[in-house]
């Protein structure tokens, strides 16, 4: 078993297609007529950059706008007169054929963009080689190898698949994809994941374990990888990944459905998004809104802040592709375990305690917050937008956000600009001193959303990230378990709406309990959506209250566990 990084969820089953662009042999060969070999150069960029748009247009019709936005890119790349220009000048002044001028501009760039570190500089690095390959071959007139016509149930491997690589992808032939090198964000697995193949990237020498002809089984989710699976495992995953299907199938009816329990109470099934183009997932799986907004998404990947004009379509985007259904937008929760390079923050000794979230945000509230919360505001008159402030810990820090926010609609006033003028400002409970004070923020909060992933961390006092103690963190620990309870009665006791934006909103032992709590919203990623409302529509909450008092009796996570499992059978 080799272990990586999972890229796109799903299981593939299938015979391993090494697809290894095969270098071409460039010699710097002297030409007599430089002016011609530059004509030569511009007729090969010509074509390249029809290929480019072509591939761009049967993506966006295909995938989506935003998918063939990287061949976009590209296309950018090649219309960069800055560039280009510097190919010409290597043929002119050095008399070289155009193959080798282009080898040497393309991978003179490539090198700098790799030695950064910093995945997105990585990416353009990738960017760069692809394109100094595809311009080389046209020259050459070398065909490349042809993703598009695989036989079916090939599983790509190689190093890195370049985006145009991946682009000619038809999902009908590719079972999934494994690459050496790569990550979440690269541009192949976000391809593969708006394609639904199932990808593993980031497996360290895995070219040198695997044959053409293989037989490969590989996790997204899990992000593991075996080759040439001994019968038992190779029964295991294809049954794992029969299930897989048959549910995705099943769960289709569920499209369209109302979520509402058996005996009649409605509760909204909302998802987590971090970046605007995740709302077509939200909208293929019929969410009902979105519930978490991760917005510091927008603050990675990138060299700098994003301008508040950014950030302002970023959420209009959003707010208007969900045509009035709730969006909740959470302000910047960077620290802890996200770091933004450019923003020269320290390195906290104690991150998840440090300085993080609003204390962040109210202290560079002139760089960062006010322009988020005016780019919230503007887009709030575009859609149902509420804010959510994160990690509060105190009274005074929604205060504070309130207040500012009051300021930014007195500016907006001045300036004429729209906004929703009884816009809904709400926190995350997620922290131990929220969840104790719950009834004094419910009468200052216009709602809740319960974060689950930290509010166990702060509540245990386990790092949720901590590998060696992650048998102690549990959200079904009776500690986190009587928190969750008492933040729900303590919203609804003051008539306002809480959700749960952690991951265990959508965990299906967890589900019931919430249920009997009375909680009114479950955010979730898109994919466990349909799930979860088959989940709930087969539940009344009247019958489920005595299996959460049965929950509660338990005085450890082993014995709530066991409960929960010999409940759902
Ligand atoms: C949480 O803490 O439960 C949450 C949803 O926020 P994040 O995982 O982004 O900290
Ligand atoms: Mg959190």
């Amino acid at each position: 078993m080799y272990k990586g990084t999972n890229a796109s969820s799903g299981i593939g089953i299938g015979t391993a297609v090494i697809v290894e662009e095969a270098e071409l042999v460039i010699t710097r060969e002297m030409v007599a007529d430089a002016e011609a070999e530059v004509e030569r150069f511009k007729g090969a960029l010509q074509r390249t950059m029809d290929e480019t748009e072509a591939l761009a247009a049967d993506l966006a019709q295909r995938v989506g706008e935003k998918e063939a936005e990287i061949m976009n890119g590209h296309l950018m790349l090649l219309m960069d007169p800055m560039l280009t220009g510097e190919v010409e000048g290597v043929i002119r002044s050095e008399g070289v054929c155009g193959e080798h001028a282009i080898g040497q501009v393309f991978d003179m760039y490539a090198g700098v963009f790799a030695s950064m570190d910093d995945e997105l500089m990585q990416q353009r690095a990738t960017d760069m080689r692809d394109l100094k390959t595809r311009l080389q071959r046209v020259l050459l007139g070398v065909a490349s190898t042809d993703i598009a016509s695989l036989p079916a149930g090939s599983i790509l491997v190689a190093r890195d698949l370049t985006p145009s690589m991946t682009a000619g992808i038809n999902p009908a032939n590719v079972a999934g994809i494994v690459t050496e090198l790569g990550g979440k964000t690269s541009h192949s697995a976000i391809l593969a994941r708006a394609l639904e193949i199932p990808a593993v990237v980031a497996v360290e020498g895995f070219l040198s374990q695997v044959s053409g002809g293989d037989q490969v089984v590989l996790d997204g989710d899990a992000g593991v990888v075996y080759v040439n699976p001994d019968e038992t495992v190779a029964a295991e995953y294809q049954a794992k990944r029969e299930a897989f299907l048959k549910e995705k199938k099943e769960l289709e009816q569920y499209i369209g459905k109302p979520t509402v329990t058996k005996d009649g109470v409605s509760v909204e099934l909302v998802a987590n998004i971090g970046k605007p183009e995740d709302v077509e997932r939200v909208l293929a799986y019929d969410g009902e809104g979105v519930g978490l907004f991760r917005t510091e998404f927008l603050f990675m990947d990138r060299d700098s802040m994003p301008t508040e004009q950014e950030q302002f379509e970023a959420y209009k985007t959003v707010a208007e592709k969900l045509e009035g259904k709730p969006v909740i937008i959470r302000t910047l929760d960077i620290g802890g375990d996200k770091e933004i390079p450019y923003m020269g923050l320290k390195k906290d000794e104690n991150p998840f305690l440090g300085y993080r979230a609003i204390r962040l945000c109210l202290d560079r509230k002139d760089d960062i917050y006010r322009p988020q919360l005016r780019a919230l505001l503007r887009a709030s008159a575009y859609g149902n937008i509420k804010i959510m402030i994160p990690m509060v810990t105190c009274l005074d820090e929604l205060r504070a956000a309130k207040a500012l926010i009051g300021d930014i609609k007195k500016e907006l006033d001045a300036e004429n600009i729209p906004y929703n003028r009884e816009i809904q400002v709400g926190i995350m409970v997620e922290t131990a001193a929220a969840s104790l004070m719950a009834d004094l923020f419910a009468k200052e909060a216009d709602f809740f959303s319960i974060g689950t992933n930290d509010l166990t961390q702060y509540t245990l006092s386990v790092d949720r990230g901590n590998e060696k103690i992650s048998y102690l963190y549990s959200t079904f620990h009776p500690a986190v378990l009587r928190s969750i309870r008492h933040i729900i009665a303590c919203g609804r006791e003051a008539g306002i709406m809480v959700g749960m934006c952690g991951e265990a909103a959508s965990d299906p032992m967890m589900i019931p309990l919430l249920l009997a709590f009375g909680l009114n919203e479950f955010s979730m990623s898109a994919s466990a959506l349909l799930r979860s409302r088959k989940m709930i529509t087969n539940y009344s909450i009247q019958e489920l209250q005595a299996v959460a008092d049965k929950a509660l009796s338990f005085s450890t996570t082993g014995e709530v566990e066991a409960y929960m499992k010999e409940f759902l059978g």
